[in-house]
């Protein structure tokens, strides 16, 4: 069952309520939501609920109707992210695990590795125990196997995944990787999952070949319920009539499961098909249907493989999909997962390499690495579009902290009082936040880290109970009632009132607690504001989205390795001076992808540009490039490099 503490329970009365359901035979779990803490109380109903639901502290007792209970997302309402060194598994992200079947040698493990990784996995897999059908098939290196993963692992800094095949390599197993992977043959061998779940590392948890949904999830239970909540499931492929493939990825189990539990699922589509020319677009299928990520066999050369080549990508074909995949997640609302590896010379670097004067800043020790919690500024109140991109691009176990005004955000980072900062710079509909670019001009400590594109998926709100058709009022922010007027022509007896942002208007909505008004804004005001979506995307153009910047005081770090760089420069009052500058640009290759005029204050009719450019192969090209506008321009700034994630 789910007890709902009280929002003021004390410490005390929590020990209580814990005590006395341990006391009944209970296994009790605290689970600290955004807008509740529960316990999750798992065993064999032996007292009225009633007992539970009287004592000081406890709001309300909710019964768990599945038999899997701390899988339910029942019990859960929000996805879980499992956490594996810097990779975040669930939550809106993809995360991609690839490499060989088995580990063969190091320079296979070597070759795959620097492949997948540079084309975005962030997990290596790799067996070195295979459950392989025939006895006469190549059982993988065991031990050895293991070493060349971790060596290998670390190298390129990917998380290992590998299979475990039997509870006597538990102990074993655990140094050597991150991510204990149990087959589909063994998805129902209790003994083992009952000792993973004692020792807590995560778990990839595949489907059996003949499994159900529910047997399945009832494996996951078994982990949990020893104590580990770390549980990944996968897909795989079912046994079923057909013997084309060898064997029939569920995609529909993706929104299934997704719907009743809360632990992410990845999906493989190389078991899933056994057919190299059919992984890609299932693989596509599976990311559309839901997915939190993919595990896939990629192999440098699959026709010498121990192992499962007939099913192994090669590493340009896995490329291809990455960026397939990344063409599809802004749909999705989602992100590639990415684990920055070895930083690329960073800004402050560049500055203090250049010895242009304009370029002069703190050295390179004084870079600080994003840490893995801070405190991250945004313009808007909490449940604004800004909060999405802030928990996008960091996690969520950063804190977003809002802020009234975007100067507010700006100074907020000047003054350290946060790590960074989340201001909007363009919408695809609406065009650039002037007032954004006009700071960013006027703030030359504050420098561009990072860059997070967000789709703006709007949905129509208000308090349990209401309905479509009993609206009266609906409130929003004057873009947003804009960008969704073909709803109010299809409902005409609502009226469109503006208010100053969307999150507001929902903050607003909720305190009146009348059925008759709605709101107009993004899916995270309503778990912050406590009310019910009535209608999603209900946006006229689902082609939305804002890119935001990632701003932080100059001495800081680009976050992932940066692939643009911005500039901003002003001109002299000369014939063909803007086709200077970007001819200089144009001689040394660099691909523009924006330019944008703006007015200089207090100098009438004369104009700054914001240039921002691909990153060039080496960072001496662009050092030369500002060093040759600055003889044409009248002055230039790097606004930053940063990571862009595609247009
Ligand atoms: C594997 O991932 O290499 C494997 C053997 O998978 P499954 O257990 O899904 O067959
Ligand atoms: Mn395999």
């Amino acid at each position: 069952m789910i007890i709902v503490l009280r929002k003021d329970v004390t410490p005390e009365q929590k020990q209580e309520t814990r005590k006395f359901l341990e006391n009944h035979g209970f296994k009790v779990r605290e689970i600290v939501g955004e807008q509740d803490t529960i316990f999750g109380a798992v065993g064999r109903l032996t007292i009225d609920t009633r007992e539970v639901e009287i004592l000081p502290g406890v709001d309300r007792v909710i019964p768990i109707s599945k038999p899997y209970k701390l899988a339910s997302r029942e019990l859960k309402k929000e996805d879980s992210i499992i956490n594996i060194g810097p990779v975040r598994v669930g939550g809106g992200r993809i995360a991609v695990v690839a490499g060989p079947c088995a580990v063969e040698s190091l320079e296979q493990m070597r070759e795959t590795a620097e492949k997948v990784r540079e084309a975005g996995a962030v997990m290596l897999r790799g067996g070195a125990f295979k459950p392989r059908t025939s006895p006469y098939s190549f059982q993988g290196l065991e031990e050895e196997g293991l070493k060349i993963l971790k060596q290998v692992g670390e190298e390129f800094e990917m998380p290992v995944v590998s299979e475990i095949v039997g509870t006597e390599y538990a102990e074993l197993m655990k140094d050597y990787v991150d991510v204990l992977q149990v087959g589909a043959r063994n998805m129902q061998n209790f003994e083992l999952l009952k000792k993973l779940g004692k020792i807590g590392k995560a778990v990839v948890l595949k489907r059996g070949l003949s499994a159900t949904i529910e047997e399945w999830l009832m494996a996951a239970e078994y982990l949990m319920a020893h104590g580990n909540d770390n549980v990944i499931l996968c897909e795989r492929g079912i046994r079923t009539f057909e013997t084309y493939t060898r064997n029939t990825l569920d995609i529909s189990a993706i929104p299934v499961v997704r719907k009743l539990s809360h632990l992410p699922i990845l999906v493989d589509p190389s078991h899933g098909t056994g057919l190299r020319g059919k992984v890609s677009p299932m693989a596509l299928a599976a990311i559309a249907a839901g997915a939190d990520g993919l595990m896939v066999e990629v192999h440098p050369h699959p026709d010498q493989a121990l192992s499962d080549g007939p099913q192994s990508l090669y590493p340009d074909q896995f490329e291809r999909l990455m960026r397939d995949i990344e063409a599809i997640a802004p749909v999705l609302e989602k992100e590639l997962e990415r684990t920055p590896r070895k930083r690329r010379t960073g800004l402050s670097d560049y500055r203090a390499a250049s010895g242009n004067e304009v370029l002069s800043g703190p050295a390179s020790s004084d870079r600080t690495a994003p840490e893995k919690t801070g405190l991250i500024a945004f313009q808007g109140m909490r449940g604004a579009y800004s909060e999405t991109a802030v928990h996008r691009f960091f996690g969520e176990e950063y804190q977003a902290v809002p802020c009234e005004k975007f100067e507010d955000v700006f100074k907020q980072v000047l003054q350290g009082q946060v790590d960074y900062g989340t201001v909007p710079i363009e919408n695809s509909l609406a065009g650039t936040v002037h007032e954004v670019l006009d700071l960013l001009l006027q703030y030359p400590d504050v420098i561009v880290v990072g860059e997070q594109k967000i789709r703006i998926i709007h949905s129509l709100m208000a308090v349990p109970g209401a309905e479509i058709q009993g609206l009266k009022r609906v409130y929003s922010h004057p873009q947003g009632l804009a960008q969704c007027s073909r709803f109010f022509e299809e409902h005409p007896s609502i009226e469109r009132v503006p208010f100053f942002d969307t999150a507001g208007a929902v903050a607003h909505v909720a305190e009146q607690k009348d059925l008759s008004l709605g709101a107009i804004a993004g899916y995270e005001a309503s778990r912050v504001y406590d009310v019910e979506i009535l209608k999603e995307g209900i946006e006229n153009n689902p082609r939305n989205y804002t890119r935001f910047f990632i701003i932080a005081r100059t001495e800081t770090a680009p976050i992932h390795s940066p692939n643009r760089a911005a500039l901003v420069f002003s001109t002299r009052d000369k014939p063909g001076a803007l086709f200077d500058v970007l001819k200089v640009l144009a001689d040394n290759g660099l691909n523009m992808k924006k330019l944008e005029s703006r007015p200089i204050q207090g100098r009438p009719w004369n104009y700054m540009f914001l240039v921002a450019v691909d990153m060039p192969e080496s960072q001496d090209i662009l050092d030369g490039t500002i060093v040759e506008i600055k003889k044409t321009a009248g002055d230039v700034r790097v606004l930053g490099l940063y990571y862009s994630h595609g247009d």
